[in-house]
């Protein structure tokens, strides 16, 4: 049988990437919806804290609010829900996007051989070093190529991570 999609695990995630371990306090207190105060109690943070976690949480989707004005004080009370299929449409949204920047970045070390000064004068791509017949514009010492292996293996491992998580 083919794994199933795994929502937590990508929510989870999200919820850590944006909010830290203290993040996925705020999420769990707010359970089926929560106010403010019920979100101290429950997670003991500081209240500043608790709204700027809720900010953050809410820019990115993960959760959000609807208020009721009491007639007597004039007082908004929040209360916060969470939108776990929004969160994660905004996930994986945002994973694909990285994902889209990575593989340019791949094309752009396939494309174009980088030369470079040994005495690390300069570095120019292919073209500029073949004008100058692959010699340092500073000090005339012969251009070398720049070993791209590693930042291609850095990419690769980055691309295989999305592409693992994207897959669930
Ligand atoms: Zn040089």
């Amino acid at each position: 049988m083919p794994a199933k999609p795994q929502p937590n695990l990508l929510f989870n995630e999200y919820v850590k990437n944006i909010g830290g371990r203290k993040g996925k306090g705020v999420v769990d207190a707010i359970g089926d919806g929560a106010t403010d105060e019920h979100i101290e109690k429950k997670t003991k943070y500081k209240m500043t804290e608790i709204r700027s976690l809720l900010n953050r949480l809410q820019d990115a989707g993960i959760v959000e609010y609807s208020r009721v004005k009491n007639m007597q004080s004039g007082w908004f009370t929040y209360t916060w829900r969470v939108n776990r299929t929004r969160a994660t449409g905004n996930y994986m949204t945002q994973l694909r996007k990285k994902y889209e920047v990575l593989l340019r970045m791949r094309e752009n070390l396939d494309g174009a051989q980088t030369y470079r000064c040994p005495k690390g004068c300069v570095k120019l791509p292919f073209e500029e070093a073949m004008e100058g017949a692959f010699r340092c514009p500073k000090c005339e010492g012969k251009m070398r190529t720049v070993d791209a292996s590693a930042e291609r293996r850095e990419l690769e491992k980055q691309l295989g991570a999305i592409d693992t998580i994207l897959k669930k």
